[in-house]
């Protein structure tokens, strides 16, 4: 090679070296650049492989040329290497970045079903009184269920009009919770007070104010010396306790086959304070009944009704949270519909 051809390409390929590794976007390019600038096929290289023909005066001229234009190519890569690296890096963390300053996403709180908020504020009512919970089974016998509560055979409770049966002879869905009475007074000696919150099943086409499924909360208190008036006493604390302390109640003789007397229990309207309104009609809402507990059934639990009385009472828990919360179709509480349910979150 001609001495003076070995200083063209060697300038040539540095200007055009220097030119193409500026003008290279990635790292993968800046790889193809330094292939074609300093690779085995590279006219650089083709330049270096010949000095070796050359008389020796131009081989060190040559010689300590190429190394000049290979430092400098070598020094351009390098720079524009890590110029890129930082940029992807810059890009990389970019990409991720995050904004503290964004408000955090909360966590959607549930809520609990209307009907287990108001029987848990029922309970609790109770429970502070000093009334312990007690649960039964919901499939009951023909003693539990109607017998022993002095439901005799021709009542019309019993008929498959009213009850919902199983297959099994004698057993059937319970109607209400007084069956948890009596297992509570057949398991143990008085006194007994005992709440007992659960469902309960009847015969009955579904409507804004029926269904075959609801809830009851059943309370009993059996004492020496527990009389009428620690009824009402109870009920007007528990009514209090429940929907505001300007509350009075009001009772109404009923008849109910396992108490005597018995009543229907009102409480004066927590909306208009017994004045009249869309919600209450009269100023009163009916939400119980209850009574003095027959001495037929004291005896069917073993107990002496000469020395024991005891009073019973029981509400339906679906009926409490329709006048509490201004409900009017009782279908509502078991559709599962999200919009109805979400009025609830928050509500303890
Ligand atoms: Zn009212």
């Amino acid at each position: 090679m001609d001495p003076a051809d070995a200083r063209r390409i060697l300038e040539g390929e540095r200007d055009r070296g220097l030119q193409d590794i500026a003008a290279t976007a990635s790292l993968e390019e800046i790889e193809q650049a330094k292939v074609s600038l300093l690779g085995r096929k590279a006219p650089w290289s083709e330049v270096q492989r010949s000095l070796g023909q050359l008389e020796p005066d131009a081989r060190r001229e040559l010689g300590r040329l190429s190394n000049e234009v290979k430092s400098a190519l070598d020094a351009a890569i390098e720079e524009r290497r890590s110029a890129l690296e930082g940029s992807a890096e810059d890009e990389l963390l970019r990409d991720d970045r995050v904004d503290v300053t964004l408000p955090g996403r909360r966590p959607r709180p549930g809520s609990l079903h209307p009907l287990t908020i108001v029987q848990s504020q029922i309970v609790d009512v109770f429970t502070r009184m000093g009334y312990r919970v007690a649960e039964g089974p919901e499939i009951e016998d023909d003693w539990h269920n109607f017998e022993a509560l002095n439901i005799p055979p021709d009542h019309p409770a019993r008929t498959m009009k009213d009850s919902l049966y199983i297959d099994v002879p004698g057993l059937l869905l319970r109607t209400e919770t007084s069956a948890v009475q009596i297992r509570t007074m057949e398991a143990q000696d008085p006194p007994v007070y005992v709440v007992a919150p659960g469902r309960v099943y009847r015969r009955e086409a579904a409507d804004a104010t029926h269904g075959s499924v609801f809830h009851q909360v059943e309370g009993l208190a059996v004492d020496e010396g527990i009389s009428f008036s620690d009824l009402k006493g109870t009920l007007e604390a528990f009514a209090k306790a429940l929907f505001g302390p300007e509350r009075r109640v009001r009772l109404n003789p009923d008849y109910f086959p396992f108490v005597e007397p018995g009543c229907q229990v009102a409480v004066s309207c927590f909306l208009c304070d017994g004045v009249g309104c869309r919600v209450c009609g009269n100023g009163w809402i009916e939400l119980l009944g209850a009574g003095m507990i027959h001495p037929k059934v004291l005896e069917n639990c073993g107990y002496d009704p000469e020395r024991y009385t005891g009073f019973a009472f029981g509400m339906g828990i679906e009926r409490v949270a329709m006048v509490r919360y201004g409900v009017h179709d009782l279908r509502l509480f078991f559709e599962g519909d999200v919009r109805f349910l979400e009025r609830f979150e928050g509500v303890a």
